[in-house]
């Protein structure tokens, strides 16, 4: 009788093994059926790692990476390719950031019952194609990125990232340094002088007399023991001479009146230290402004420099706001896709850094270096390990070109002499095409 009873009990006991195993299947085929049909190996959606239905175009309808008879296909133009690689993606899912790869279950339908089929989806993105072609073409050969968006409608019509490589022809063996990263949305760099705009906003809303005071470049000075260095020897002149002139002295005076603790918020408020998510699935790259402790280190926060850290999409958010009347509209890549406002910062601010912006060309930088644009910016020449970073970041208000832009090359020069004709380029394009 007992051999009997352990008999029944072995058999329970493996029919509630048996039970047990299969729920747990079940649940996973639920949960993650998707994932398992849409993974790369599965042979009736790609064909060789080919996609066998489906495309990805630009506004305008052309054709990024599609589907073709044999073969997956990508632009037919190779700055096109190459300049439009990082939002698009390639197949093999080595841009994790990518269309192909975030998007990817808008191509395939996977049905609980049927199994995988292909949608045989088309998106369309927001990029220009030829605007991302003359980015790519104009940073030629440097690392970096130039992003531009419509600040109106947050339409972002360029988003290139370099180095990359020509997805047409198959990632190479021994790929560039970083070249699988998209450094727009997911890199973090020392900001410089672009940053002096968030130290000036704090100015603006917390030194009464900001507009009053005078501060007298010498080419450097101390402050809270440390000796903070300017690029230039600019004399006696206002806070707006110095943001025009991108003066140490000034900023980093300004910077210390301010307190590290206070600039550190700013940067929190306007979205610099956030991880953000475009169009609600691709991730970025959270920024770093770390409160300094002692004038001499706030004064370096203040200036771009210390441990500052920004990402250039974030910082691409924030100049839309100062172009937007303080709220920025929240960028989208995807065609009539709208992500909605973010009321980013005051509107006066907004307003003040702006006409300090256009103060910046028409003082400073020469209305002549950028022809029939009607452009507010900054420059930054951001110290780092190996060289310096140059950035241009801003917008115009040309009628029909609406447009906030940032540019950076790393340890590629100087701000003004090498992202500032870059981004004039690729604004003088981006204003022929929109026309
Ligand atoms: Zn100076």
């Amino acid at each position: 009788m007992k051999k009997v009873t352990n008999r029944a009990f072995s058999v329970l006991l493996l029919v509630a093994l048996v039970l047990a195993g299969t729920g747990v299947y079940l649940f996973r085929l639920v949960r993650d059926g998707g994932d398992w049909a849409t993974f790369y190996a599965n042979r009736s959606v790609y064909t060789d790692g080919v996609l066998n239905r489906g495309s990805v175009t630009d506004r305008n309808g052309t054709v990024l990476a599609a589907a073709g008879e044999d073969a997956f296909h990508y632009a037919e133009d190779a700055a096109v390719r190459r300049g439009c690689l990082h939002v698009v993606g390639d197949l093999g899912g080595n841009i994790g950031t990518s269309i192909l790869s975030i998007f990817r279950d808008r191509f395939i339908d996977y049905s609980f019952f049927t199994g995988t089929t292909t949608k045989g989806a088309s998106m369309k993105l927001t990029l220009d194609a030829d605007i991302s072609a003359a980015a790519y073409n104009a940073l030629a050969g440097k690392k970096g990125t130039v992003l531009v968006s419509n600040y109106q409608t947050g339409e972002i019509l360029c988003m290139v990232s370099t180095p990359g490589w020509d997805p047409e022809q198959g990632v190479p063996s021994d790929p560039e340094d970083g070249a699988f990263i998209n450094r727009a949305i997911s890199s973090t760099f020392t900001p410089g002088s672009v940053f002096k705009l968030v130290t000036m906003a704090a100015a603006i809303e917390n030194i009464p007399d900001i507009w009053d005071q005078t501060f007298t470049c010498t080419g450097s000075t101390v402050i809270g023991g440390q000796t903070v260095k300017c690029s230039g020897v600019h004399g006696t002149l206002t806070v707006e001479k110095g943001l025009a002139c991108s003066c140490n002295v000034v900023f980093g005076n300004v910077a210390a009146q301010l307190g590290g603790d206070l600039i550190s918020q700013y940067a929190e408020k306007y979205g610099l230290t956030s991880a953000h998510a475009l169009n609600g699935d691709i991730p970025t790259a959270a920024g770093s402004v770390p409160a300094a402790v002692g004038d001499g280190d706030a004064a370096w926060e203040g200036i771009g420099q210390y441990e500052d850290l920004v990402n250039p999409y974030a910082f691409l958010r924030f100049i839309g706001a100062i172009a937007n009347g303080g709220a920025v509209v929240e960028p989208t890549i995807l065609a009539g896709k709208r992500c909605g406002t973010t009321q980013l910062m005051e509107p006066s601010t907004a307003q003040t850094l702006s006409e300090m912006m256009s103060y910046n060309v028409s003082y400073e930088y020469g209305t002549w270096a950028y022809p029939g644009l009607e452009i507010h910016a900054k420059t930054g020449t951001a110290e780092t390990y190996g060289g310096t970073h140059a950035w241009f970041a801003g917008f115009i208000t040309n009628a029909n070109a609406p447009l906030s832009f940032v540019v950076l090359a790393e340890r590629a020069g100087s701000g003004y002499g090498v992202a500032s004709p870059i981004a004039n380029t690729v604004l003088q394009k981006a204003v022929s095409v929109l026309g």
